[in-house]
């Protein structure tokens, strides 16, 4: 198990939906950015399909989760400017084309650490989440050999490490115990999210409630992380090195 990696000059994470780098990664993130690194979202889908809602428009959910992203980012300490691809929700594919648009954005950021799903994770259903950790790890690839797509007219550049969350083996632990509260305050912008990710309902009166018991789940999670390590709070991750 190796802990807190030395803070990059620039992270990118890489998510399927709006919410999923709050998730995974905002503690770390958070973290990073309070000391000076320049935090990158790019999120793969637009996220239409996320509601229990039959009723929900799916274009003006795209709207919403768009806005609630950029807040998210910039509660984490980013500059609130986040890449959406925009693929269509629940049908992201691990392809060419969009192996290319990562690569490209990989180039153009030069991300020292890359963030993202864990591809590997066993009994995962989401292909999204699936498929956009593929999307990260083929698109270091082909970020960083120079003949690979050569319609890109950006120089290469090889990320220094790779943090997959939701781990199928966690190796890599950061602390996080200073940014839990925002990782925790960025995940709560995700309003649209409040009843299917976070199981916060319509009920108004009961929010404050419900936002604290999903607070509490939280904390316990990452404590249970971060306990062999020592710390309060822990983020999970397998690690990479040597791309
Ligand atoms: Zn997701």
């Amino acid at each position: 198990m190796t802990t807190n990696l030395p803070r990059p000059d620039r992270a990118l994470a890489i998510a399927a939906h709006p919410d999923d780098v709050e998730f995974g990664c905002g503690g770390t993130l958070a973290k990073w950015a309070r000391q000076g690194t320049e935090i990158f979202h790019l999120i793969c889908t637009d996220g239409s399909k996320g509601t229990w809602r039959e009723e929900q428009d799916p274009a003006e959910l795209v709207v919403i989760r768009r806005a609630e992203q950029r807040r998210a980012a910039q509660l984490l300490g980013g500059t609130g400017e986040v890449i959406f691809l925009g693929w269509p929700d629940g049908e992201l594919e691990s392809g060419l084309r969009q192996r290319a648009q990562i690569a490209s954005w990989i180039r153009q950021l030069h991300p020292g650490v890359v963030l993202a799903h864990d591809p590997w994770k066993r009994y995962r259903l989401h292909p999204d989440h699936r498929n956009a950790g593929f999307l990260a790890t083929d698109g270091i690839v082909a970020a960083r050999d120079p003949l690979f797509f050569p319609e890109i007219k950006v120089a290469p550049h090889r990320p220094e490490e790779l943090l997959l969350w939701e781990a199928d083996e966690v190796d890599h632990v950061e602390d996080v115990t200073e940014s839990f509260g925002v990782k925790i305050d960025a995940l709560l912008a995700h309003e649209s999210q409040f009843h299917t990710t976070m199981n916060i309902g319509d009920d108004v009166a009961l929010h404050e409630t419900e936002q604290t018991q999903f607070r509490n789940k939280i904390a316990e999670r990452l404590a249970a992380i971060g306990a062999g390590e020592g710390f309060t709070y822990g983020e999970g991750f397998k690690r990479i090195s040597r791309l």
